[in-house]
Parts: C-alpha cells; sequence; structure tokens
C-alpha cells in the first residue's frame, strides 16, 4: 500500500504556509501500462508527489518547496497574475501538475521536462476518471515530447527510440492512428544499441500491430 504523510511546507512566492499530502512509501504492484505509467496497490502515489500553495497556486515537488532556487520577480509575477486567481484550494493531482508544467515552462525548464509533468497530470485524469482531460493533456505532452526531439541535442543519442515509442503511444492513446504509426514506425532509426533496445523495437511494433494496454 502506499502511505501518506502530512507535511508543513511555506511558498517560495508568497510566503504562505500550509499543509500537503506526501508520499512516504508506495509500491508498483498494480503494474504498468504501455505508456510507462505504474501504478500502485491501493492508493495512487502520482498525485501526492507534486504541491500546490494553497494561497498562490505555484506548484512544485517538495524540494522547491524546502530548499527552493531563487524565485525571480517575473515568475512571481506570472504566478501571481495567471495561477493565483484559479482560487487554489484542495486540488485533484492533473490540477496540480497542470500549474506545475506552467510554473516549470515560466523557469524556462527544458521542453522534455513540462512535457514529463504534463504527461504525470494525463496519468492523475486516468485516475480521476476525467476522459476528456486526459486526451488533452495527452495531446499537449505529445507535442512537447515532439519540441524535445525536434531540438538538436535536448535528448540524449541513447534516449531517443524510447521517447519515440513514448509519443507514439501518447497519439496512439489520443486516438490518432496516422500519428501513432509514423512514430512507432520511427523507433528502429533511433536504436544505437540493439541489443539493450530490442525491447522497446519490439514494443513499437506490438503497439502499432496488437496494441495492449498493459506491459507484462
Ligand atoms: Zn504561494
Amino acid at each position: 500500500m502506499t502511505t501518506l504523510r502530512q507535511i508543513d511546507l511555506r511558498c517560495p512566492v508568497c510566503d504562505n504556509e500550509f499543509k500537503s499530502q506526501s508520499v512516504v512509501s508506495t509500491n508498483a504492484f498494480g503494474g504498468k501500462r504501455t505508456d510507462f505509467h505504474e501504478r500502485a496497490a491501493g492508493t495512487q502515489p502520482l498525485a501526492y508527489l507534486i504541491h500546490m500553495c494553497s494561497e498562490c497556486g505555484y506548484s512544485a515537488g517538495e524540494a522547491d518547496f524546502t530548499a527552493p532556487t531563487e524565485v525571480s520577480p517575473i515568475l512571481k509575477q506570472q504566478v501571481l497574475k495567471e495561477l493565483a486567481p484559479l482560487h487554489p484550494s484542495p486540488k485533484c493531482g492533473s490540477e496540480k501538475y497542470e500549474a506545475a508544467a506552467k510554473v516549470a515552462q515560466w523557469q524556462g525548464m527544458e521542453a522534455r521536462h513540462v512535457a514529463d509533468l504534463l504527461l504525470r497530470a494525463a496519468w492523475c485524469c486516468v485516475d480521476e476518471g476525467d476522459v476528456e482531460a486526459e486526451r488533452y493533456f495527452r495531446r499537449h505532452a505529445a507535442w512537447k515530447f515532439e519540441e524535445a526531439l525536434g531540438a538538436y541535442d535536448a535528448v540524449p543519442r541513447e534516449e531517443r527510440a524510447i521517447l519515440s515509442y513514448l509519443v507514439g503511444e501518447l497519439w496512439r492513446r489520443i486516438g490518432d492512428a496516422k500519428k501513432a504509426t509514423k512514430w512507432f514506425e520511427s523507433v528502429i532509426g533511433e536504436v544505437v544499441d540493439l541489443q539493450n533496445q530490442q525491447w522497446v523495437v519490439d514494443a513499437a511494433d506490438q503497439q502499432r500491430l496488437n496494441p495492449r494496454e498493459w506491459f507484462g
């Protein structure tokens, strides 16, 4: 099972002190979906790995609250202008990750990092049973991963095959078979070490021809 504990956080943007829930331990006994979404038995931990200030809506991982790097005046302004008016009260995981993705973007983080937060927002939507929002976040995650793959040197060579597979799987789950096929077919050309990456090639073939929802 997943164990949570209450933590006290201070917001680096507005100085508000608030309580949040954090993950002490979890498990992966729930299996892994073919978009790498790991499931726990019992409570899903994902929504508790990200925290949102109850006053201004600033959202980030625990370390960004406990040992924050300098928050620039511009970031502060953007949070207060764009997140604070959304009246952050207890929010579900997807909303926290959506806000965190905005913050990461304002901080000038790499596209891949922003994409990862958007993917997590989509995964939370699966737990929340919100199919529309899930598709919305998958689309935005796919675009951001595509941006990362399109930028020179933003993704290490040895990770391009797996990210290309993931983009294909995102489009497949969105329902765009054409884009999914294109990305799955690109995987083989991105392989740099066939021995260690054969499984990615196999997964791409499988998802293109005879898709499964779960690994294993
Ligand atoms: Zn705040």
